[in-house]
């Protein structure tokens, strides 16, 4: 399907329309149709104007139920042209531009309430681009994704598909379950967004993953430097369809060599006795702590970090930032662990206060499902 929108001319999209039992055009409220008005100029000669009145666009009250659809949005992104049916009037979306017959629209909002930027995709930008922007662009992509509705959480990964192939004729990189092998240790560093959201752990797809959980995602994309301090060994993936490696996967195993510290080290560190919970407060204290999944606290006795990278952020002090996964021991094996969230700690000078790595002297090798 991907190459029928890329290969389009223009896309019609029913974009006010809640399901296909709905039509797709409507009559304009009276006071946005055009009329014609007729006035005498001085010298007695009749002129003739048509004017209608503009619609709010900075303040729709909720965006377009077309728009809130996963699979929509790459088909909006491989499209060369959209034509946006709505309540109110006709909107051109392309590469170069979103207008519409008011003249007012700038761009469509998306359900996060940010602008949609419709040219991601675009070839010719794609192709001036460095890793970084690259980079940036799929992180993009991926953080208004996950904002969207899929009626099958199975179509996570399918459902992006499109763009990840598109993408990947510029990466020039593997894909594994929607990162990238160039960029895979910045591409671990998702977090998922608000805690108040549920979210729900997928159970096939490996959970350094963002496709993992369901529930909206984003990258903090403030670092101007990134220093991993994470190598990684080895990706091993388990496509469903041996011959598609952008469609859903049955499982996944990540193997990294870095520092890791339990937390019955971190407890002893932080001076605090066993009870449930107080583990995830103190931590509260120490960063902005983000568990991507709702229902885990039970686990906290058996959890470990492992430092991904240390940043310098976009500030006008220096500001420094220290990121690290949460992994939870799978009981499966040694060293076998899920990743459960993200650890990130903002600081000045060189390291925390309280540097939870301290008595980290080796690095550790696991292998994260
Ligand atoms: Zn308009």
């Amino acid at each position: 399907m991907a190459s029928i929108y890329a290969g389009s001319t223009v896309t019609i999209a029913a974009t006010m329309s809640v399901s296909d039992l709905e039509g797709f055009t409507a009559l304009s409220p009276p006071e946005h149709i055009s009329r014609k008005f007729t006035y005498l100029s001085e010298t007695g000669i009749p002129h003739t104007f048509h004017a209608r009145k503009t619609l709010a666009h900075g303040h729709t009250p909720k965006p377009y139920p077309l728009l809130t659809r996963g699979w929509v949005l790459q088909e909006r992104l491989l499209s060369p042209r959209v034509v946006h049916f709505t309540r109110d009037e006709i909107i051109w979306e392309c590469m170069e531009r979103t207008t519409c017959e008011c003249g007012c629209i700038r761009f469509l909002w998306s359900p996060g309430w940010v602008p949609f930027n419709k040219n991601l995709l675009h070839e010719p930008n794609l192709s001036m681009m460095s890793r970084a922007e690259l980079n940036a662009t799929w992180h993009q992509i991926v953080q208004e994704y996950s904002r969207l509705n899929l009626t099958f959480s199975r179509d996570r990964l399918p459902a992006i598909s499109g763009a990840a192939r598109i993408l990947s004729q510029f990466q020039g990189s593997a894909y594994y379950a929607g990162l990238w092998r160039a960029s895979f240790v910045r591409d671990m560093m998702w977090k998922r967004h608000g805690s108040s959201q549920k979210s729900k752990k997928l159970d096939k797809t490996p959970s350094w993953s963002w496709a993992s959980i369901n529930a909206e995602v984003t990258y903090n994309e403030d670092a101007i430097t990134t220093t991993e301090m994470v190598a990684v060994m080895d990706i091993i993936m388990e496509p469903i369809a041996t011959n598609d490696q952008f469609g859903t996967v049955r499982g996944g195993l990540a193997v990294l060599s870095g520092f890791l510290v339990s937390s019955h080290q971190v407890r002893a560190m932080l001076r605090l006795d066993d009870q449930e919970g107080d583990l995830y407060r103190a931590l509260q204290g120490l960063g902005a702590l983000s568990l991507d999944v709702d229902e885990y606290s039970v686990a906290e006795s058996n959890i470990y970090f492992f430092k991904l990278s240390v940043q310098t952020l976009v500030s006008s002090k220096a500001r420094n930032q220290e990121v690290s996964i949460i992994l939870l021991s799978s009981g499966s094996g040694a060293c076998v662990y899920r990743r459960v969230g993200l650890l990130e700690r903002t600081f000045e000078g060189p390291q925390p206060e309280i540097d939870i790595y301290k008595d980290v002297d080796e690095t550790t090798t696991v292998s994260i499902v």
